[in-house]
């Protein structure tokens, strides 16, 4: 089998050289285990935040679709399908028993209703139910308020886009680039804004002309000072993520303007998704019906092959990503 370890802390974005591809043996089978051929593999900013945080060297974690070819657990037989946080390798052996019930944990394939695999990682996984959540319950949306996102164009991002769309929401999305601006308005956003070449602050004064209610922040930096200082009284913050501040200087992630905090009443959340994944049917009941009824597009960016995983990575987060950045194995 094949798997990538860490070997570095990354300076910047990180490098083939901070990654080693080890190829080993599988042990024999243990009672509670399932053998698995890869199928899908996920690459997610959060694999560049934690690096700091690891003791090195490091096998890199990640959601994984996995065909099961061997099984001591007969809740996992052959042929079915397992979802784990197994990480990028081609075959794994994976511990069936060691459920806390965390998203971290493995479970079983949803069913999909016919639609690929790959959303189980995606628009059906994790990704899907920090944006379903997250948006819903932290910045309980009303219909025909105005909603803001950042990192639109990502696999979060336009996810909670189109579900304020589907609730009604005036939406507003910044990502990083015309040609992502123009499918997000293909896609029903109601205005996408270019972070990269406009004036974010006119740029949104101007999309939303009646203040913001709800911001949804995947990014932090200079996109969310400009979006809190235009937020309602009473308005509604989700913070996902900073990804602004991922690959460059730690802690870049600008000043919360607290004064228009405090005058407007902002409700600013962190949140973490593994708060809700015991509801995760709810999100597979929705987002099935969703995108099953065409209201919601789940675009996937697809990579081909295990030798691929880290350029896939690497390229997620450069930006060259619309949707959730998977690869297939
Ligand atoms: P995305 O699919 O959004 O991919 C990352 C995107 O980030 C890129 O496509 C790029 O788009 C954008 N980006 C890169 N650099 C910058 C920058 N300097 N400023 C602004 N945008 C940038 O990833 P995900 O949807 O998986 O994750 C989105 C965010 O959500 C991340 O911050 C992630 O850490 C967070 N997250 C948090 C979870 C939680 O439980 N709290 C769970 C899952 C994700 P562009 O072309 O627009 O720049």
């Amino acid at each position: 089998a094949r798997k990538y370890v860490v070997k570095n802390y990354f300076e910047g974005y990180p490098k083939r050289e901070d990654y080693e591809i080890v190829e080993y043996e599988l042990p024999p089978l243990k009672n509670g285990e399932v053998l698995v051929k890869v199928e899908w593999v996920s690459v997610d900013p959060y694999m560049r935040a934690y690096n700091s945080r690891k003791t090195l060297p490091y096998d890199q974690s990640g959601f994984q679709v996995g065909l099961v070819e061997e099984s001591k657990d007969p809740r996992y037989p052959v042929g079915s399908r397992i979802i784990s946080h197994s990480g990028w390798c081609d075959y794994c052996i994976i511990k069936t028993f060691n459920s806390s019930e965390t998203i971290w944990d493995p479970y079983k394939l949803p069913k999909l209703q016919g639609l690929s695999n790959s959303l189980a990682i995606g628009a059906l996984g994790m990704p899907g139910a920090t944006a379903y959540f997250g948006f819903l319950e932290v910045c309980k949306p009303k219909a025909g308020e105005t909603v803001v996102v950042s990192g639109a164009a990502g696999a979060v991002g336009s996810l909670v886009g189109q579900i304020a769309k589907i609730k009604g929401c005036k939406v507003i999305g910044f990502a990083g680039s015309d040609d992502k601006v123009k499918w997000l308005e293909e896609i029903g956003f109601d205005r996408a804004i270019n972070y990269k070449t406009a004036d974010i602050a006119a740029a949104l004064k101007e999309a939303a002309p009646n203040g913001v209610d709800c911001y949804f922040d995947n990014v932090g930096g200079e996109v969310s000072n400009s979006v809190i200082s235009q937020m309602n009284t009473g308005g509604r913050i989700s913070v996902c993520g900073a990804i602004s501040s991922y690959n460059g200087p730690s802690g870049a992630t600008g000043n919360i303007p607290l004064m228009t905090v405090l005058y407007k009443q902002l409700l600013i959340q962190g949140i973490y998704v593994d708060r809700w994944f015991d509801r995760l049917d709810e999100l597979i009941k929705d987002g099935t019906e969703w995108i099953k009824s065409g209201k919601l597009q789940p675009r996937e960016h697809i990579t081909e092959g295990f030798e691929n995983i880290f350029d896939a990575f690497v390229g997620m987060l450069k930006g060259d990503n619309y949707g959730k950045a998977v690869v297939k194995l």
